[in-house]
């Protein structure tokens, strides 16, 4: 059913004059199909937070739950920083050292000719060294199983509180040697690492510390 509304406000279902009192409707009468009411009660249920799911408390803006902005969608972040990115971390290039496997001299071992090298990233707060072994269970950090020489559970990197790397043996049955020091470290004995040492394990691994660039 059409209505038509008179200029004085009647509902008319006559087009042209008003049925209530005769006034004539408008030259360009529009029927004014009556528009439904916004229906959503203002009040009641509000739909959940959209991000996390909780039920949003009345119209309040932001999520109690997530931080949730419901007037611009989005989840603002937190002021304060997270625990910020790491410190720079130091790395380890490891190699097949020539010049450490020639001053060894075990007889009956190849050099591996063409072995890559690798640079890996140490993890804090250890890096165990070592040579992986199913039957004894060691799965070392830094697994160097080419090299003959080195043991299950040969060495060990720990990085300080004072964000200083320190390498220990761990009673390796061919030792760890710093540098191009003559004598081995004595078991659990540690020594501080700087940028550039060179830690011998095995028959030829070399392991180059490298401070965090910058
Ligand atoms: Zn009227
Ligand atoms: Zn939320």
């Amino acid at each position: 059913m059409t209505v038509y509304t008179c200029p004085k406000g009647h509902a008319s279902e006559e087009s042209d004059f008003c049925d209530t009192c005769g006034s004539k409707i408008g030259a360009a009468p529009s029927p004014e199909a009556v528009t439904i009411p916004d229906s959503s009660p203002k009040s009641s249920s509000e739909p959940p937070c959209p991000h996390c799911g909780a039920p949003r408390g009345g119209s309040a803006r932001f999520c109690e739950d997530c931080g949730y902005d419901h007037s611009t969608g989005r989840v603002p972040q937190l002021d304060s920083p997270l625990p910020g990115p790491p410190p720079g971390q130091w790395t380890a290039t490891v190699f097949a050292d020539r010049v450490y496997f020639d001053a060894n001299e075990v007889d009956g071992v190849t050099f591996p000719d063409g072995a890559p090298e690798q640079t890996v990233t140490l993890p804090a707060p250890q890096v165990r060294i070592g040579r992986s072994s199913s039957s004894k269970g060691t799965t070392p950090d830094l697994d160097l199983t080419e090299d003959p020489g080195v043991s299950h559970n040969h060495a060990l990197l720990t990085l300080t509180i004072d964000g200083q790397w320190l390498v220990s043996d761990l009673g390796s049955t061919n030792g760890t040697y710093l540098n191009d020091e003559d004598a081995p470290l004595t078991a659990g004995q540690s020594r501080t690492l700087k940028d550039g040492d060179q830690v011998h394990v095995g028959i030829w691994t070399t392991i180059t510390l490298h401070a965090p660039s910058g």
